[in-house]
């Protein structure tokens, strides 16, 4: 299903790429150009940009770049369909029904058709736990004091002791063998053919953040193992990208999130009210799932089990988000196992009041770290002093590496001169050992096909940026001047939008491009930094570039000619044209 370019277009240009993203990042004007922390990469200075008059952003980081489509493809993890779908209701533009028979995406095609049959799945173990077959779940999950508006809210359902109860209903459908063992569904193996993946077991749906059911979590009824059972990966399923609860976290409006260890952590936790809680999805918590939470707030808290297991969770979790430069901070869940037990016994106001008591992560680190020392022993406190260092020099940020240091000194009688001391040796040894890698090497990196790229980015961004200059780029340049193919095309288009009304349309360029890399590039070439000198000095840098993406054009195209009569004089006038070029003063 492919858009006419001129529909692509229209949807677009009437959705600011600095509202859309606004929307999602915090952006600050800096002149013309809008800054934020960028949403694909870990960073603590932003250098992501957005910048209206090109209808582009672009990270200096991580170089991802697009338009306002490809940013909600890529944040909202989107089909180029399901963003355009966004993009039309926003502006208000109705799309024209999709044409299957021009459909040339088949990876968008396979993704919808596992999230229907996803949908279908969750739908079928719902209808089944209200079902006679389902008692064992209903009465399990009322046990655990669920209300039905829960039941109805995480939309939890039952699988039940038939092995291929789910594959009937399905193919009965119409969805093939290979969709549902695709989508995790089916397993299928030469004794009992195709059969469901989930059985006996209550049934959580997992959804991605925008609704969209990715995957499931089952629990065990009785004690056969193992007691949870996930999704296997899939096409749209990444666990290290996405969380238990977040579509509905996501709208707490809390500046706040609360990981949980698991499914039902998070569904007692809304049920009590607070809505804000989520959970990693049966697997450590990672950086990818630390960079998603990020999106939303930058404060977390943690309700992680009290038991051994659980302190060693929140340890390796404290250490991600102090990775990311995030808040992290530990709810204590004493004399309670988990969130769930907590709040049964003791209710939501006491557990509010946890929240607000919470403990800073790296103090929890420090008093976890403390049990395993004699602090009235002078070599035992020694080891611990050292081992307080260590944990310092994690803060990269200076100011909040000493606020902890004068707080640790305070909590553990430290004096705060050894401390700074033994934090300034350590930092010495560190530098030197930067120092002994050869740095030559990083510039003998940057070869001369770089450099002559990095001219023709300029160019392009110039031109983008000054229109005016067209008119003398084009009696020397053409677009076959660049000697990268994607370069090429790129300026084929901007000529011919110059050309046109003198008006270019980079974002629009963007879209032409269908390989999510190439899109990146292509924001790249728009996006180079222009170093200019005074005014006067414009029409010479002008020049400049010009000269040397010519020069470069020429003498790549004298290497791969072959010789013969034809080519010699070509070589000759390309030369002659260039010594021209060499020779004039351009004024602008
Ligand atoms: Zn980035």
């Amino acid at each position: 299903m492919r858009y006419s370019d001129e529909l692509i277009e229209e949807i677009r240009s009437k959705n600011d790429i600095v509202d859309v993203i606004g929307g999602y990042v915090h952006l600050q004007k800096k002149g013309s150009t809008y800054f934020g922390l960028c949403p694909f990469h870990n960073e603590k200075t932003a250098s992501f940009s957005v910048t209206p008059s090109k209808q582009m952003y672009y990270c200096f980081g991580c170089h991802k770049g697009g338009n306002v489509i490809t940013f909600l493809m890529e944040y909202e993890n989107y089909s180029f369909q399901e963003a355009m779908a966004a993009l039309a209701e926003k502006a208000g533009v109705e799309l024209p029904e999709p044409d299957q028979a021009q459909a040339d995406r088949s990876r968008d095609i396979l993704r919808k058709r596992m999230l229907e049959v996803n949908k279908e799945a969750a739908k079928y173990y719902a209808y089944l736990l209200r079902s006679p077959k389902g008692e064992p779940g209903i009465n399990y999950l009322k046990g655990r004091g669920l209300t039905d508006d829960t039941l109805n809210r995480f939309g939890l359902g039952f699988a039940d002791v038939s092995s291929d109860s789910l594959v009937r209903y399905l193919v009965s459908k119409g969805y093939d063998d290979q969709l549902l063992i695709d989508a995790g569904l089916a397993v299928f193996d030469e004794k009992s053919g195709l059969h469901d993946r989930f059985w006996n077991r209550v049934m959580y749906p997992i959804m991605d953040a925008n609704n969209r059911v990715i995957g499931f979590g089952g629990r065990v009824m009785g004690d056969a193992k193992p007691k949870y059972l996930n999704s296997r990966e899939t096409f749209v399923f990444d666990k290290s990208r996405n969380l238990y609860g977040l579509n509905l976290a996501r709208s707490s409006r809390t500046d706040y999130f609360i990981l949980c260890e698991g499914y039902m952590d998070v569904i007692a936790m809304h049920q009590a009210g607070f809505n804000m809680a989520v959970a990693s999805l049966g697997t450590a918590f990672t950086s990818g799932q630390a960079t998603l939470l990020r999106r939303f707030v930058r404060k977390v808290y943690l309700a992680y089990d009290s038991d051994q297991a659980g302190i060693d969770a929140a340890l390796k979790a404290i250490a991600v988000f102090r990775d990311m430069d995030m808040n992290c901070r530990i709810i204590n869940m004493e004399p309670h196992k988990d969130p769930d037990e907590f709040i049964k016994t003791l209710g939501k106001e006491e557990f509010q009041k946890r929240i607000d008591d919470a403990e800073d992560g790296f103090f929890f680190e420090l008093r976890i770290m403390a049990r395993d020392y004699d602090l009235k022993a002078p070599d035992s406190r020694s080891e611990f002093t050292y081992r307080v260092v260590d944990k310092l020099l994690g803060f990269e940020d200076e100011i909040k590496r000493e606020n902890y240091l004068i707080a640790a000194a305070d909590r553990y009688a430290i004096p705060v001169d050894q401390l700074k001391r033994e934090i300034i040796k350590r930092a010495a040894q560190g530098r030197k050992v930067t120092y002994d890698s050869p740095r030559s090497g990083i510039q003998k990196a940057v070869t001369n096909e770089e450099l002559i790229l990095k001219k023709q980015r300029n160019l392009i961004t110039w031109l983008s940026e000054d229109p005016s200059i067209f008119s003398v780029v084009k009696k020397y340049i053409e677009p076959s001047d660049f000697t990268d193919p994607l370069y090429a095309e790129v300026v084929r288009q901007l000529f011919a939008d110059l050309e046109r009304n003198g008006e270019p349309r980079p974002a629009a360029i963007i879209s032409t491009f269908d390989d999510e890399a190439d899109q990146s590039r292509v924001a790249e070439l728009f996006n180079t930094s222009l170093v200019l000198d005074a005014d006067n000095d414009k029409a010479h840098a002008l020049h400049d570039v010009i000269y040397m993406v010519k020069k470069s054009a020429v003498e790549a195209r004298s290497a791969s000619d072959v010789v013969d009569a034809e080519s010699i004089t070509r070589q000759m006038n390309d030369k002659k044209a260039l010594e021209e070029l060499r020779k004039t003063t351009i004024t602008l």
